[in-house]
């Protein structure tokens, strides 16, 4: 519970600012249907009537989810990742940049401190920046520094911010004691499970689930294990419905595309059932043999990082792979650290294992030439 949020939601009641979310649409198009009525749809972007498109479901959604473009399949994966989820509500945003960027910002404000890892998401990073909160960056994993942290905190208004599983180092966040952390000092909790999200915990609900935390936050993604695009935010109807207020990526942008909407829920079930998921860490751990020395301390399951040190070597690995026929992005600086240039291997459930061992064997030659 962000014990700030009422309080925000009741000021702009009382300045009759308060956006109440009504009944879905049920197609785009010049005449819509909404809660049982045929309206003529006047406040729509979609000017030549191209949302409904014929190919599998609406395109588009043709406006913002405030105007006109709340549509039923956005309702009913919304309602469907909350059940899986355990949580009271979530919302969907177009994408996960948007989410991470529009929440952290609608959270915090000048009158509040954002403590966030260092590795934490350039997402997250440029939400923080837009919120104008004072921003406490912690090493990485460490969790004195956040206890610390929080303890010199004057600001009533508190948040700790973190990935779950680090997408360039595949390591996993201390949310357990992260979380405990935060009911001491009675800050929210924050965790953009983008990567863990269909790949750690019970049904695939992440990182939080798998140790029994439940963040004030949970965001996640739909365009990784979800194959399609797009982010939701998990939490309580008051962060939502705060989230639907305030949040501006999303109050200012056109929502999802419906048909991605119904994509996602569509692979819901197979996220859930796990058997995909099972797959995935096997050809994780697979991989991961290969190159058990030359990976980072702590990295674990489907994010294999491979470090080189400079962007050099990372290159030249990743040139050598590629004339093999294997495919491994080379990382550097800005987007890791300097003198951690890396090569990042992300397994997936449809790789077969044999491909996987001649993957390993090719990678394995390769690091002993570059
Ligand atoms: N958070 C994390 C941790 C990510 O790795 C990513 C994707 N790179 C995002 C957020 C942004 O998600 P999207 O690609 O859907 O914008």
């Amino acid at each position: 519970m962000i014990e700030w949020l009422e309080e925000d939601l009741a000021r702009l009641r009382a300045e009759g600012l308060f956006r109440e979310r009504r009944e879905p649409i049920v197609e785009p198009g010049p005449w819509v249907e909404r809660g049982g009525r045929r309206l003529l749809n006047l406040c729509s972007n979609d000017y030549l009537s191209l949302a409904a498109s014929p190919a599998g479901g609406a395109s588009g959604s043709g406006a913002s989810r405030l105007i006109v473009g709340d549509t039923v399949e956005h309702v009913s994966l919304e309602r469907a990742l909350a059940d899986w989820l355990r949580v009271d509500d979530t919302l969907v945003f177009g994408s996960g940049y948007a989410a991470n960027v529009g929440t952290v910002a609608a959270l915090a404000d000048a009158n509040t401190v954002v403590v966030s890892d260092a590795l934490n998401h350039a997402s997250v990073i440029d939400g923080c920046r837009l919120s104008r909160a004072r921003v406490v960056v912690v090493p990485h994993r460490d969790v004195a520094a956040v206890r610390r942290a929080l303890a010199d905190a004057p600001e009533r208004r508190r948040l700790v911010v973190t990935d779950a599983y680090f997408s360039m180092d595949g390591t996993v966040a201390p949310v357990a004691e992260l979380a405990e952390e935060c009911r001491r000092a009675r800050a929210a909790l924050y965790v953009d499970e983008a990567h863990a999200i269909g790949v750690f915990g019970p049904e695939g609900r992440g990182i939080c689930a798998s140790v029994g935390v439940v963040p004030d936050v949970l965001m996640g993604t739909l365009g990784k294990a979800f194959g399609a695009s797009g982010a939701f935010v998990a939490g309580s109807p008051t962060l939502t419905r705060w989230l639907w207020n305030a949040a501006r990526s999303f109050v200012f942008s056109t929502g999802m595309s419906p048909a991605v909407a119904s994509a996602a829920a569509v692979a819901l079930p197979l996220v859930r059932e796990g058997t995909r998921t099972r797959r995935l860490l096997a050809n994780a751990d697979r991989l991961r043999g290969f190159v058990a020395r030359e990976t980072m301390d702590g990295s674990v399951g489907p994010i294999v990082p491979v470090l080189l040190g400079s962007p050099e070597r990372a290159m030249g690995a990743m040139a050598k792979l590629l004339e093999q026929g294997v495919f491994a992005q080379a990382i550097r600086p800005p987007t890791v650290p300097r003198g951690t240039s890396r090569l990042r291997l992300t397994v997936q459930a449809g790789h077969e294992g044999a491909e996987l061992d001649r993957a390993g064997a090719v990678l394995a030659d390769v690091l002993r030439r570059v």
